[in-house]
């Protein structure tokens, strides 16, 4: 099983299903999930679709 993971911290969810308070996006194909806290953290640059990694 592979369980939910932030891209940005790493943090892992307690089952395979993203909680839903974390954030989905879909970039250039790939499928991130940020958690609540990165969410929060980064919503404007998510939302801003900055590819940059430079938050
Ligand atoms: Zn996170």
């Amino acid at each position: 099983m592979t369980r939910a993971t932030c891209s940005l911290c790493g943090q892992q969810a307690e089952t395979d299903v993203a909680p839903l308070t974390w954030l989905t996006s879909v970039e250039d194909g790939r499928s991130l999930l940020y958690c609540d806290r990165c969410t929060r953290e980064n919503v404007r640059s998510i939302e801003g679709k900055l590819d940059s990694v430079h938050w």
